[in-house]
């Protein structure tokens, strides 16, 4: 008997992803034998880094800035994260064309976090950023302000930030998430912080609507499965946050970042199994191991 297997309509890229890659394949396209460079994984998804790795984009580090060879005729993309302003001045500085593909979601983030750094300067209040510590949309944000900000990755770190003081609770605070967020992580935050913020708390919504509405979808997608085979790179943040929320309803959730990885002894006969996955996760992928799961038969009894 083979699987009823069924992939999430809502999977796949986010618009932002869509958009970088998009451009990626355009300039490319363009200049057949050209190379572009990126500024970091253009998705967190390796299967499709080597599909665009073979058409001729090349991933760097900021420290490889400085050692591209003739930048002048070279190009560097930005990708959907974003980057604080100094990346641009280096870019400036050794003379290679940018693309700036950070995503609209994004940018206007970074606008509204300069704004209110601006406004709270003032009066001493303190801007928080709940965000993955690292992450390169929130070094993008620190760099808006630079630096000045607390980065508040979960519920133990703002408690311990209360606690010794790196939180002043006697400032005016504005706090802002990073775009990819669990909006239920980020309200319990908030909450928290409220109730210990005596100079006031401005709370800023900018988990991005598409991660927003994601979450009540998975869920539910999740809950009508018997088996949900998540897909996402190992590195995909969004894909931890999302997986975590699949397991939360349905303990028979398994990751995976390829379909070699499908194990069949994870599957009943009568099973129906739901693939899903992250914002960067491709729409052929999620195919790919759909079409597998669907040559995985089982006997019944
Ligand atoms: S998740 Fe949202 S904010 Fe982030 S890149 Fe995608 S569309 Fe933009």
């Amino acid at each position: 008997m083979a699987l009823k297997v069924e992939i999430d309509k809502r999977s796949g890229f986010c618009g932002g992803v869509i958009r970088a890659i998009s451009r990626a394949e355009e300039f490319l396209d363009g200049n057949p034998s050209g190379r572009l460079y990126s500024l970091g994984a253009i998705v967190h998804n390796e299967a499709e880094l080597k599909r665009l790795g073979d058409k001729g984009l090349v991933t760097i580090g900021h420290d490889d800035i400085a050692g591209i060879p003739s930048p002048e005729g070279e190009t560097l993309l930005i990708r959907a994260h974003g980057e604080p302003p100094e990346t641009y001045t280096q870019a400036r500085k050794v003379g290679i064309n940018v693309i700036d593909c950070t995503c609209p979601v994004v940018l206007r983030l970074q606008e509204s976090i300069r704004k209110a750094y601006n406004e709270l300067n003032g009066t001493s209040g303190q801007i928080i950023i709940f965000g993955k510590v690292g992450h390169a949309e929130v070094l993008g944000l620190l760099g808006q302000v630079g630096g000045d900000a607390v980065v508040i990755e979960d519920m133990p770190m703002l408690l311990e930030a209360l606690g010794n003081g790196r939180i002043c609770t006697g400032r005016p605070l504005e706090i802002f998430s990073q775009t990819t967020k669990s909006p239920v992580e980020y309200s319990e935050i908030c909450k928290v912080l409220s109730e210990h913020a005596d100079a006031g708390l401005t709370v800023h919504n900018t988990i991005c609507s598409q991660v927003a509405s994601r979450h009540e979808e998975l869920a539910a997608f999740a809950l009508s499965h018997d088996v949900i085979i998540f897909v996402s790179g190992a590195s995909s943040s969004n894909g931890k946050v999302l997986c975590d929320l699949c397991l939360s309803r349905n303990p028979r959730t398994y990751h995976i970042s390829s379909p070699d990885e499908i194990d069949p002894e994870w599957f009943g006969p009568d099973d129906s199994v739901g693939v899903c996955g992250a914002t960067s996760t491709p729409r052929w992928l999620l195919e790919e191991v759909a079409a597998k799961l669907s040559t995985i038969k089982k006997l019944q009894g």
